[in-house]
C-alpha cells in the first residue's frame, strides 16, 4: 500500500491554506476538518473510529499509562477533502495517492492525516494505519533504530480484513521457504524497493510477524517489547529482554514464527 510511505518522512506541507471547511469537530485526541461532501453524521463516525483505534493501539503498545499524548493543543488534525482534486491540490500529493500523514517528531506538534470523501477504505484502513504510525512514533520518541517492518506490521494490524490475507500469503511462502529471512527484513527500507512482489511480501510478512509477537504470547510481552524499544534497546536485545526464556534471539523468533504460520 503506497499511501502511507510518506508517513515516515518529514513533510512540511501545510494543509488547507486556501481551502475553506464548512465544519470542524473535536474529540479528546482529534480534530476533524471536513467539507460539504461529508455529512455531520459521517463526520462523527470518522472521529469515533479514530478514538476507537487510538484506544486499541495505545492499549497494545502500552502507551495508555503514559498518555499525555495528543490532548488539547496536541490533537491530530484529520482533514477530509470533498474530492480527489481538492486533496491533490491542497496537499501536493501525487494523483494516485488517497491519503497521507505528516508529523514532525522534533516539535511534537504537527500531526495530521488527510484524505478525501470518496476514499472508501479511509475509516477501515488508512485511518487506523496512520494513527498507529503516529502513536508508535510518539510513544517511542526516537524511532531511528526501529525496524520499518515492525512499524508497518503494527500499522496494518488494525486494518480491516488485512490479517487473513497476510496469513494466506505467508503460509504459502513459508512452506516454500520464499519468505524474507528476518536478518534481511531487519534493515530493509521498503520505500526504496521497486519490485512489486518484494513489496507485497514485505508488508504481508511484517504483519504476520507482529501478529505472532502479540497473539502467540499476549499483550503484556508485547508492551514490554515496546517499552524496551522506547528505552533505546536494539530490536534484538529488546526482544530478548521482553520475552525472557521464550525468544532468545532473532533466529529464535524466525523459527517460532515459521512454525506458527505453516
Ligand atoms: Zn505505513
Amino acid at each position: 500500500m503506497r499511501f502511507f510511505h510518506l508517513g515516515l518522512t518529514f513533510l512540511f506541507l501545510f494543509l488547507s491554506a486556501h481551502f475553506t471547511f464548512a465544519q470542524e469537530i473535536k474529540t479528546d485526541h482529534f480534530i476533524l476538518h471536513y467539507g460539504k461532501a461529508l455529512s455531520d453524521a459521517d463526520a462523527q463516525k470518522v472521529l469515533s473510529r479514530a478514538e476507537y483505534y487510538y484506544r486499541n493501539i495505545a492499549d497494545l503498545i502500552g502507551s495508555a499509562g503514559y498518555s499525555k499524548f495528543w490532548t488539547w493543543d496536541k490533537r491530530v488534525l484529520i482533514t477530509v477533502y470533498d474530492d480527489p482534486e481538492a486533496f491533490t491540490k491542497e496537499t501536493g500529493q501525487p494523483p494516485w495517492s488517497n491519503g497521507y500523514v505528516q508529523f514532525d517528531s522534533r516539535v511534537d506538534l504537527t500531526k495530521s492525516i488527510a484524505t478525501f470523501r470518496q476514499s472508501e477504505n479511509f475509516s477501515d484502513a488508512i485511518l487506523p494505519h496512520e494513527i498507529s504510525h503516529l502513536l508508535l512514533h510518539d510513544f517511542l520518541g526516537n524511532t531511528a533504530g526501529i525496524p520499518l517492518w515492525f512499524d508497518e506490521g503494527l500499522a496494518q494490524l488494525q486494518e480491516k480484513d488485512k490479517l487473513p490475507v497476510a496469513k494466506t500469503i505467508m503460509k504459502a511462502l513459508v512452506s516454500k521457504q520464499r519468505h524474507i529471512p528476518l536478518s534481511s527484513l531487519m534493515p530493509m527500507d521498503i520505500r526504496k524497493e521497486k519490485d512489486a512482489a518484494t513489496i507485497k511480501i514485505f508488508y504481508a510478512q511484517s504483519l504476520s510477524v507482529v501478529d505472532f509477537l502479540i497473539n502467540k504470547y499476549g499483550k503484556v510481552y508485547f508492551r514490554d517489547l515496546c517499552l524496551a524499544l522506547k528505552n533505546g534497546k536494539t530490536f534484538e536485545s529488546a526482544l530478548i529482554s521482553a520475552y525472557p526464556g521464550i525468544l532468545g534471539s532473532l533466529s529464535d523468533l524466525e523459527r517460532q514464527w515459521m512454525q506458527s504460520v505453516k
